[in-house]
Order: structure tokens, then C-alpha cells, then sequence
């Protein structure tokens, strides 16, 4: 076997135990499978992965720095992909972002709303864009791993709807390491998409909840994620930090 097929091999077998992982959730919550979509994280990994996974079936990839993600895009430019961005994003990097970026889930202050709005307007492109809940942040703080404080939603839900180029999807969190929820996925997730509820009620096509990963995708299932990104169980343990 070619080590590019041999490749293929691993990350067919992989996805498919992602895939079984994903349906038992479903039954098990007794929600349709078609309600959760799978978004591959693809950081660390090279553009060669990511054209696997779209031979595989893949249609969703994420990725957190624009410095890996805006190569790989382009390398991938003639794939139908849905391009997620889902980490901390300084606004000089937006505009790259907004260049191949099709949902932002990590916007979380309002100069990244108004620099995103630019960014978008200014490529001809609508940005999907969904607010990220820091569930340890404080009032007025933002998180270790980004994200708003809760109080916080609102007004950026609102300055987001309001934004031309920006369209509000919904909400996302990052099951939070310190603080109350540390450690209890499955508490937070249900505390998202208690705030998810809340921010349906003003804006109701907002209605994509991102949460879960490789480790707790279940808890995220259970508590109504519509999306999950999923890196490590599909690619592996990545090489270095990302
Ligand atoms: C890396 C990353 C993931 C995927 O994490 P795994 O544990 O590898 O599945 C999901 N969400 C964000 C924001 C990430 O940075």
C-alpha cells in the first residue's frame, strides 16, 4: 500500500468510528442523525488530508489560525467545501479570513463584528457568523479559550444581525477547563443551548449550536448540538499544539 493510501485507510476507519459515535448519540437522545453535521478539524494536518477527507465524504472542515488555514483553502479551492474558522481571531487576520472563511465560530467582541462586516462587504461575501460563550468568563470578560460572558450575547448577537455582509447563525462554546463547569460537559452544553433558546426567540434563523469535540461529542449530542468538531478522532493526535 502506497503511504497515501494507507492514509486514506486510516482516516476512512476513523471516520466511521466518528460516524458510529455520532448515530448512537442520535438514538440514544432520539434525534435524527441528519440534525447533527460533522465538521473535521483539520489544523496541523497538510492540505493532502483534507482531500481525502473530501473523497471520503466530507463537506465540512474547520480550522483555528489563518496562518495554516489560508493556504490550505486555496490548495483546496476546487473542493466543495464549507470552510469553518473556530479560533481566536485578532482582527488583522480577518480580512484573510473573510477571504475563504464561510462560517466564523469565534467572534466574541464587538471590533471583531465590525471588522468582519468590512472584511465581508469588501470581498462581496456573506460571513456565517456564530457567537462564542465563554461558560467561565465573568461579566464584561472574555474567556482562556475566547468567547463572550454570557451577559455579553445579546448585544454582539444584535450588532451581528444588524451588520451588513454578516449573517447570525447561532451560538458555539469550548466545554471550559476552570470555573463552575469545569470538567461537566454535559452541564454546560445544556447551558448553551439554554442561551441558544433565548437568542432564537429575537433572532429564530440563528439556530446553529457548535459544541462537542473528540473527547465529549456525546454530551454535545444529548444536549442538542447541531454541529460538532471533531479533530484528534478523525486525524489523530496532532504532532504540536494547535
Ligand atoms: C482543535 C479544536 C477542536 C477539535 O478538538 P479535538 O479534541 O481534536 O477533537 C474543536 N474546536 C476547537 C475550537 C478547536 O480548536
Amino acid at each position: 500500500m502506497t503511504d497515501m493510501a494507507g492514509r486514506r485507510a486510516q482516516l476512512a476507519e476513523n471516520l466511521a468510528r466518528v460516524e458510529e459515535r455520532i448515530s448512537a448519540a442520535c438514538a440514544a437522545a432520539g434525534r435524527a442523525r441528519e440534525g447533527v453535521t460533522l465538521i473535521v478539524v483539520t489544523k496541523t494536518y497538510p492540505a493532502s488530508d483534507v482531500r481525502l477527507l473530501h473523497e471520503l465524504g466530507v463537506r465540512h472542515v474547520a480550522e483555528n489560525r489563518d496562518q495554516d488555514a489560508a493556504p490550505k483553502a486555496a490548495a483546496c479551492a476546487d473542493l466543495d467545501l464549507t470552510w469553518h474558522f473556530v479560533g481566536q481571531l485578532q482582527t488583522n487576520k480577518v480580512r484573510s479570513v473573510a477571504s475563504y472563511a464561510h462560517v466564523v465560530h469565534s467572534v466574541d467582541r464587538l471590533k471583531l463584528v465590525t471588522a468582519l462586516s468590512d472584511a465581508a462587504v469588501r470581498a462581496g461575501r456573506e460571513l456565517g457568523c456564530l457567537i462564542q460563550v465563554a461558560l467561565d468568563a465573568e461579566s464584561g470578560e472574555r474567556g482562556r479559550r475566547g468567547g463572550v460572558s454570557p451577559e455579553g450575547i445579546e448585544e454582539l448577537a444584535d450588532a451581528v444581525g444588524a451588520a451588513p455582509g454578516l449573517r447570525l447563525d447561532g451560538l458555539m462554546t469550548v466545554a471550559p477547563l476552570t470555573g463552575s463547569y469545569a470538567g461537566r460537559q454535559r452541564a454546560a452544553f445544556d447551558r448553551l443551548m439554554e442561551f441558544s433558546s433565548r437568542l432564537r426567540a429575537a433572532h429564530p434563523a440563528a439556530n446553529m449550536v457548535s459544541a462537542g469535540m473528540s473527547a465529549d461529542l456525546e454530551d454535545a449530542v444529548a444536549a442538542g448540538a447541531t454541529h460538532v468538531r471533531i479533530g484528534t478522532a478523525v486525524l489523530g493526535v496532532r504532532p504540536r499544539l494547535g
